[in-house]
């Protein structure tokens, strides 16, 4: 493994990295010294085990650090099971509503990402404290890493109700949380603050890494959608970040095809190789002129295999309103799909036999997978005659 920093000659930039702590994740470390790690995620139903034995190894094959797997039910966890049987890879299950699930999933995994922003779903009466307290516990006692994960998306109830804007909850959030780690003395620990924006990315992890310049961070820009657009917002945030010593771990979110999945590592490494030979592409801000789709990296969650279809497909016949300042989502599932359409002018979240189409915060209406394109282009022309456009 090798754990140096890319070297700096003299005719590339001088990037002096955070002096964070070091965060073990199996035998890999993260932070200070160590490489910038790069992780993807199976997008293959988990418990198709021949698809998803097949996502680990083309993944592992183009050299992620890291590989995530997504567990929701016990028919997973025995799915996680077999496929550590097969596999060496450092594997890492975000937990997201299900918090006890830690104790069954950790056995056969290196690390557990969960969301603050979720923690409020199950067991309501039971305080966040305590379920945090529940996961550092199984964190211990199998020696595992941690990630808070926290997004713009799916951001925490709780901050949200004080009437703080997304920038302010999602950095309270993080505080709250390395507040529990600290109260219970654990260290082994990331924290990573996303978004679809990578504005918003840039300037929450530049804060976060001034306030908290222990704490290795993981960077990523949520739903960046498809190539290439999807590598360029990745790429403002990333390029900007690193450039200032600021990131220990990454992954690019994208969606595409499972057999294309390997592009999330290259396209990380692509960036972390050109920051480094001083090789920047981006502009310094990403401006939202014009059509902005964001859609979600898809994973095992995905309600139907149509998803990415469906994303190409809406990119294409949006292609007329290009010049249209216009943000449209589409997502794979009801985890984010609900919460992370909110913010956009329209939104669409695939369910297992329609999909809701959404105006802002407003469902709209369900439509089967035929019919949404039209509805879409129809709410489309909608928006925009009451801009008078
Ligand atoms: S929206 Fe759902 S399907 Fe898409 S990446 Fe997130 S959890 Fe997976």
């Amino acid at each position: 493994m090798n754990n140096a920093v890319p070297d700096s000659t003299a005719s590339t930039p001088k990037i002096t990295r955070r002096k964070t702590r070091v965060v073990r994740v199996g035998d890999l470390t993260i932070g200070d010294t160590s490489h910038i790690s790069v992780q993807s995620m199976c997008a293959t139903k988990t418990q198709d085990l021949e698809a998803t034995r097949k996502q680990i190894a083309l993944l592992e094959e183009h050299g992620a650090d890291i590989i995530r797997i997504a567990i929701d039910s016990r028919r997973d966890v025995e799915a996680l099971a077999e496929l550590r049987q097969g596999t060496s890879a450092r594997l890492v299950v975000d937990l997201q509503e299900s918090y006890k699930l830690a104790k069954s999933v950790a056995p056969f995994v290196q690390k557990i990402r969960y969301n603050p922003g979720h923690l409020f779903h199950h067991e309501k009466e039971v305080p966040i404290f305590e379920k945090v307290k529940h996961i550092v516990g199984v964190a211990r006692e199998h020696d595992l890493a941690l990630r808070i994960g926290v997004n713009f998306g799916s951001l925490d109830p709780a901050q949200a109700a004080l009437g703080k804007d997304r920038f302010d909850i999602a950095l309270e959030s993080a505080r709250e949380h390395i507040g529990y780690m600290e109260d219970l003395g654990f260290e082994n620990y990331v924290v990573s603050l996303k978004s679809s924006d990578p504005n918003d990315v840039m300037d929450i992890n530049l804060r976060f890494a001034q306030e908290f310049p222990m704490i290795p961070l993981h960077l990523g820009v949520t739903e960046a959608g498809m190539l290439p657009l999807g590598e360029v917002k990745t790429r403002i945030a990333f390029e900007n970040l690193l450039a200032q010593g600021i990131g220990d771990t990454m992954r690019v979110s994208l969606t595409l095809p499972h057999a294309e999945k390997f592009q999330e590592v290259a396209i990380a490494k692509k960036i972390i190789s050109d920051v480094y030979a001083g090789r920047f592409r981006s502009v310094p801000r990403f401006v939202h002129e014009g059509l902005n789709i964001i859609s979600c990296p898809s994973c095992s969650r995905v309600e139907n295999e149509a998803f990415v279809v469906l994303a190409q497909q809406v990119r294409e016949m949006t292609q007329v309103f290009k010049e249209q300042n216009l943000t449209i989502a589409v997502m794979g599932c009801r985890v984010n799909g609900p919460g992370e359409t909110d913010d956009a002018d329209l939104g669409l979240w695939c369910a297992p036999n329609h999909v809701n189409l959404k105006r802002g915060k407003t469902l709209v209406g369900q439509f089967s997978y035929e019919e949404i394109l039209p509805k879409l282009k129809a709410e489309i022309h909608d928006v925009l005659a009451q801009r008078g456009q």
